[in-house]
Protein backbone atom coordinates (compact mmCIF):
# COMPACT_ATOMS: atom_id res chain seq x y z
CA UNK A 1 0.00 0.00 0.00
CA UNK A 2 1.39 3.52 -1.19
CA UNK A 3 0.36 6.40 1.36
CA UNK A 4 0.56 9.43 0.69
CA UNK A 5 4.07 11.20 2.00
CA UNK A 6 5.04 14.54 3.19
CA UNK A 7 6.84 16.18 0.24
CA UNK A 8 4.72 14.69 -2.41
CA UNK A 9 2.35 15.92 -5.24
CA UNK A 10 -1.12 14.78 -4.69
CA UNK A 11 -4.23 15.45 -6.68
CA UNK A 12 -7.41 15.67 -4.84
CA UNK A 13 -10.78 15.31 -7.06
CA UNK A 14 -13.99 15.84 -5.66
CA UNK A 15 -17.49 14.56 -6.93
CA UNK A 16 -18.33 17.33 -8.76
CA UNK A 17 -14.28 16.72 -10.52
CA UNK A 18 -13.15 19.64 -9.63
CA UNK A 19 -9.46 19.06 -8.52
CA UNK A 20 -6.60 20.60 -6.79
CA UNK A 21 -2.78 19.24 -6.91
CA UNK A 22 -1.18 20.05 -3.82
CA UNK A 23 2.23 19.55 -2.12
CA UNK A 24 1.58 17.55 0.90
CA UNK A 25 3.24 19.69 3.50
CA UNK A 26 2.29 19.70 7.68
CA UNK A 27 0.88 22.73 8.76
CA UNK A 28 -0.64 23.63 5.52
CA UNK A 29 -4.44 23.45 4.61
CA UNK A 30 -6.49 23.35 1.20
CA UNK A 31 -8.93 25.70 0.96
CA UNK A 32 -12.14 23.97 -1.80
CA UNK A 33 -15.04 25.24 -2.73
CA UNK A 34 -16.51 22.46 -0.42
CA UNK A 35 -14.77 22.80 2.50
CA UNK A 36 -10.94 22.76 4.45
CA UNK A 37 -8.65 19.72 3.77
CA UNK A 38 -6.04 19.29 6.51
CA UNK A 39 -2.55 18.60 4.65
CA UNK A 40 -1.40 16.71 7.52
CA UNK A 41 -5.01 14.34 7.76
CA UNK A 42 -3.75 13.86 4.22
CA UNK A 43 -0.05 12.58 4.88
CA UNK A 44 0.02 9.00 5.33
CA UNK A 45 -3.47 8.08 4.07
CA UNK A 46 -3.54 5.37 0.99
CA UNK A 47 -3.55 6.76 -2.13
CA UNK A 48 -6.64 6.24 -4.31
CA UNK A 49 -8.38 6.64 -0.84
CA UNK A 50 -11.79 8.77 -0.05
CA UNK A 51 -11.44 11.68 2.32
CA UNK A 52 -13.56 13.98 3.32
CA UNK A 53 -13.22 18.05 3.87
CA UNK A 54 -14.58 19.76 7.26
CA UNK A 55 -18.15 20.75 5.30
CA UNK A 56 -17.93 16.25 4.93
CA UNK A 57 -17.24 16.36 1.07
CA UNK A 58 -15.57 13.68 -0.58
CA UNK A 59 -12.41 14.16 -2.18
CA UNK A 60 -10.58 11.07 -4.08
CA UNK A 61 -6.80 11.07 -2.88
CA UNK A 62 -4.45 10.24 -6.00
CA UNK A 63 -1.00 10.80 -7.62
CA UNK A 64 -1.76 12.92 -10.36
CA UNK A 65 -0.99 11.75 -14.39
CA UNK A 66 0.97 13.97 -16.37
CA UNK A 67 -2.05 14.83 -18.35
CA UNK A 68 -3.75 15.86 -14.81
CA UNK A 69 -0.08 18.29 -14.16
CA UNK A 70 -0.38 19.88 -17.69
CA UNK A 71 -3.68 20.57 -17.55
CA UNK A 72 -3.05 22.47 -14.02
CA UNK A 73 -0.25 24.15 -15.05
CA UNK A 74 -0.53 27.58 -14.58
CA UNK A 75 -0.97 29.85 -17.95
CA UNK A 76 -0.70 33.02 -19.65
CA UNK A 77 0.46 31.96 -22.30
CA UNK A 78 -1.33 29.32 -24.82
CA UNK A 79 -0.03 26.23 -23.60
CA UNK A 80 0.87 22.57 -25.69
CA UNK A 81 -1.99 20.04 -24.77
CA UNK A 82 -0.91 16.74 -23.77
CA UNK A 83 -2.43 14.73 -27.07
CA UNK A 84 0.20 16.96 -29.09
CA UNK A 85 3.14 16.93 -26.24
CA UNK A 86 2.73 13.11 -26.50
CA UNK A 87 3.05 12.83 -30.22
CA UNK A 88 6.15 15.16 -30.43
CA UNK A 89 7.74 13.76 -27.37
CA UNK A 90 8.02 10.26 -30.22
CA UNK A 91 8.22 12.27 -33.04
CA UNK A 92 11.41 14.20 -32.11
CA UNK A 93 12.64 11.01 -30.08
CA UNK A 94 12.39 12.73 -27.08
CA UNK A 95 13.87 10.41 -24.04
CA UNK A 96 16.61 10.12 -21.15
CA UNK A 97 19.89 11.22 -21.31
CA UNK A 98 18.51 13.99 -24.68
CA UNK A 99 19.22 17.46 -24.59
CA UNK A 100 16.25 19.50 -25.95
CA UNK A 101 16.50 23.30 -26.72
CA UNK A 102 12.81 24.78 -26.47
CA UNK A 103 11.44 28.57 -27.19
CA UNK A 104 9.29 30.25 -25.97
CA UNK A 105 9.03 29.08 -22.49
CA UNK A 106 5.85 31.20 -22.23
CA UNK A 107 4.23 28.76 -18.94
CA UNK A 108 6.66 26.23 -19.20
CA UNK A 109 4.30 23.39 -19.66
CA UNK A 110 6.09 21.93 -22.76
CA UNK A 111 9.55 22.57 -20.89
CA UNK A 112 7.81 20.90 -18.51
CA UNK A 113 6.96 17.80 -20.34
CA UNK A 114 10.44 17.46 -22.10
CA UNK A 115 11.93 17.86 -18.73
CA UNK A 116 9.89 14.75 -17.51
CA UNK A 117 10.98 12.90 -20.54
CA UNK A 118 15.01 13.05 -20.56
CA UNK A 119 15.49 13.57 -16.73
CA UNK A 120 17.19 12.27 -14.91
CA UNK A 121 20.73 12.32 -17.27
CA UNK A 122 19.26 14.53 -20.20
CA UNK A 123 19.10 18.30 -19.92
CA UNK A 124 16.11 21.21 -21.10
CA UNK A 125 17.37 24.45 -22.39
CA UNK A 126 14.24 26.94 -22.43
CA UNK A 127 14.42 30.64 -23.87
CA UNK A 128 12.00 33.28 -23.53
CA UNK A 129 12.49 36.80 -24.49
CA UNK A 130 9.78 38.41 -22.05
CA UNK A 131 10.45 38.37 -18.09
CA UNK A 132 7.31 38.07 -16.76
CA UNK A 133 6.64 34.60 -18.59
CA UNK A 134 10.41 33.02 -17.74
CA UNK A 135 8.77 33.85 -13.80
CA UNK A 136 6.01 31.86 -14.33
CA UNK A 137 7.66 28.70 -15.92
CA UNK A 138 10.10 29.05 -13.26
CA UNK A 139 7.01 28.74 -10.56
CA UNK A 140 5.52 26.38 -12.41
CA UNK A 141 8.40 23.86 -13.12
CA UNK A 142 9.58 24.45 -8.92
CA UNK A 143 6.25 23.12 -8.48
CA UNK A 144 6.09 19.83 -10.39
CA UNK A 145 9.65 19.01 -8.96
CA UNK A 146 11.62 19.71 -12.61
CA UNK A 147 13.42 22.70 -11.85
CA UNK A 148 16.84 20.95 -11.71
CA UNK A 149 16.61 19.96 -15.24
CA UNK A 150 15.61 22.79 -17.02
CA UNK A 151 18.35 25.76 -17.92
CA UNK A 152 15.58 29.10 -18.69
CA UNK A 153 17.17 31.82 -20.17
CA UNK A 154 16.06 35.63 -21.01
CA UNK A 155 17.29 36.03 -24.58
CA UNK A 156 15.93 36.54 -28.14
CA UNK A 157 16.27 33.11 -29.96
CA UNK A 158 17.51 35.85 -33.22
CA UNK A 159 20.47 36.29 -31.14
CA UNK A 160 20.94 32.48 -31.71
CA UNK A 161 20.99 29.96 -29.27
CA UNK A 162 24.31 29.35 -26.87
CA UNK A 163 23.85 25.68 -27.34
CA UNK A 164 25.47 23.43 -30.38
CA UNK A 165 24.84 19.20 -30.81
CA UNK A 166 21.85 19.47 -29.46
CA UNK A 167 19.61 16.26 -29.76
CA UNK A 168 16.16 18.19 -30.26
CA UNK A 169 14.94 21.83 -31.04
CA UNK A 170 11.43 22.94 -30.53
CA UNK A 171 10.10 26.54 -31.31
CA UNK A 172 6.96 27.19 -29.87
CA UNK A 173 6.90 30.91 -31.44
CA UNK A 174 4.34 33.07 -33.47
CA UNK A 175 7.18 33.15 -36.74
CA UNK A 176 9.68 30.36 -36.46
CA UNK A 177 10.70 31.10 -39.90
CA UNK A 178 13.00 33.63 -38.79
CA UNK A 179 14.99 31.52 -36.23
CA UNK A 180 16.19 28.25 -38.85
CA UNK A 181 19.56 29.41 -39.15
CA UNK A 182 19.68 29.74 -35.14
CA UNK A 183 17.83 26.50 -35.48
CA UNK A 184 20.56 24.33 -37.34
CA UNK A 185 23.61 25.80 -35.68
CA UNK A 186 22.33 24.60 -32.59
CA UNK A 187 21.22 21.16 -34.07
CA UNK A 188 23.44 18.30 -34.13
CA UNK A 189 23.61 17.05 -37.47
CA UNK A 190 19.88 14.67 -38.09
CA UNK A 191 18.89 16.19 -35.42
CA UNK A 192 15.44 16.88 -34.59
CA UNK A 193 13.09 19.91 -35.27
CA UNK A 194 10.07 20.52 -34.39
CA UNK A 195 6.98 23.33 -34.83
CA UNK A 196 3.78 23.88 -33.33
CA UNK A 197 1.57 26.11 -35.57
CA UNK A 198 -2.16 27.16 -34.96
CA UNK A 199 -2.92 28.71 -38.07
CA UNK A 200 -1.77 27.14 -41.97
CA UNK A 201 -0.72 30.28 -43.28
CA UNK A 202 2.03 30.01 -40.89
CA UNK A 203 2.76 26.68 -41.49
CA UNK A 204 2.73 27.26 -45.17
CA UNK A 205 5.17 30.64 -44.59
CA UNK A 206 7.99 27.80 -42.45
CA UNK A 207 7.19 25.35 -45.07
CA UNK A 208 8.88 27.96 -47.41
CA UNK A 209 11.63 28.42 -45.26
CA UNK A 210 12.37 24.93 -44.42
CA UNK A 211 12.65 24.55 -48.05
CA UNK A 212 15.14 26.76 -48.09
CA UNK A 213 17.41 25.46 -45.22
CA UNK A 214 19.55 22.81 -44.61
CA UNK A 215 16.57 20.71 -43.13
CA UNK A 216 15.15 17.40 -44.60
CA UNK A 217 12.32 14.87 -44.15
CA UNK A 218 9.49 18.09 -43.93
CA UNK A 219 6.24 16.65 -42.07
CA UNK A 220 3.21 18.23 -41.07
CA UNK A 221 0.60 16.39 -39.20
CA UNK A 222 -2.23 17.32 -36.89
CA UNK A 223 -3.49 15.60 -33.67
CA UNK A 224 -7.29 14.92 -33.58
CA UNK A 225 -8.38 13.20 -30.59
CA UNK A 226 -11.59 12.77 -29.71
CA UNK A 227 -13.32 11.43 -25.92
CA UNK A 228 -15.75 9.13 -25.73
CA UNK A 229 -18.88 9.01 -22.49
CA UNK A 230 -17.98 6.57 -20.60
CA UNK A 231 -21.06 5.17 -19.42
CA UNK A 232 -21.64 1.40 -20.77
CA UNK A 233 -25.45 1.62 -21.31
CA UNK A 234 -24.65 4.71 -24.05
CA UNK A 235 -21.28 4.45 -25.33
CA UNK A 236 -20.57 7.33 -27.59
CA UNK A 237 -18.47 10.13 -28.34
CA UNK A 238 -18.53 13.47 -26.17
CA UNK A 239 -20.62 16.02 -27.93
CA UNK A 240 -18.21 18.62 -27.89
CA UNK A 241 -14.18 18.00 -29.03
CA UNK A 242 -11.47 20.30 -29.17
CA UNK A 243 -11.08 20.40 -33.37
CA UNK A 244 -8.14 22.26 -33.23
CA UNK A 245 -4.55 22.60 -31.18
CA UNK A 246 -2.01 23.45 -33.92
CA UNK A 247 -0.13 21.85 -36.73
CA UNK A 248 2.91 20.22 -35.88
CA UNK A 249 5.96 20.37 -38.15
CA UNK A 250 8.61 18.16 -38.09
CA UNK A 251 12.03 17.98 -40.08
CA UNK A 252 15.34 16.31 -39.41
CA UNK A 253 18.68 19.05 -39.62
CA UNK A 254 21.32 18.11 -42.53
CA UNK A 255 25.17 18.83 -41.51
CA UNK A 256 26.54 22.23 -42.31
CA UNK A 257 27.72 22.94 -45.53
CA UNK A 258 30.78 21.10 -46.20
CA UNK A 259 30.64 18.51 -43.93
CA UNK A 260 29.40 16.50 -46.27
CA UNK A 261 31.64 13.64 -47.84
CA UNK A 262 32.27 13.58 -52.04
CA UNK A 263 30.07 11.34 -53.92
N1 LIG B 1 5.42 26.21 -25.34
C1 LIG B 1 4.96 27.14 -24.35
C2 LIG B 1 4.11 28.24 -24.93
C3 LIG B 1 4.90 29.19 -25.80
S1 LIG B 1 3.99 30.68 -26.18
C4 LIG B 1 4.20 26.38 -23.25
O1 LIG B 1 4.05 25.15 -23.37
O2 LIG B 1 3.79 27.00 -22.27
C5 LIG B 1 5.22 31.53 -27.08
C6 LIG B 1 6.27 32.24 -26.26
O3 LIG B 1 7.35 32.58 -27.12
C7 LIG B 1 5.80 33.55 -25.63
O4 LIG B 1 5.95 33.47 -24.23
C8 LIG B 1 6.70 34.60 -26.24
O5 LIG B 1 7.05 35.63 -25.33
C9 LIG B 1 7.91 33.80 -26.66
N2 LIG B 1 8.70 34.36 -27.77
C10 LIG B 1 8.24 34.91 -28.92
N3 LIG B 1 9.25 35.28 -29.71
C11 LIG B 1 10.41 34.96 -29.06
C12 LIG B 1 11.80 35.13 -29.36
N4 LIG B 1 12.20 35.68 -30.50
N5 LIG B 1 12.71 34.68 -28.46
C13 LIG B 1 12.32 34.11 -27.31
N6 LIG B 1 11.01 33.94 -26.97
C14 LIG B 1 10.06 34.37 -27.82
Amino acid sequence: MTAAQEGQLVLLIGKDRKSFIVRLQHGVRLQTHRGILEHSDLIGRPMGSRVRSHLGHQYYLLAPSWDDLLRAIRRASQIVYPKDIGYILMKMSIRPGSVVLDAGTGSGALAAAFASAVMPTGWVISYEIREDMLALARRNLAHLGLAEYVTLKHRDIGDGFEETEVDALCLDVPAPWYYLEQAQRALRGGGFFGSILPTANQVIELLRALERSPFAFLEVEEVILRGYKVVSARFRPMDRMVAHTGYLIFARALAAEGSDEEE
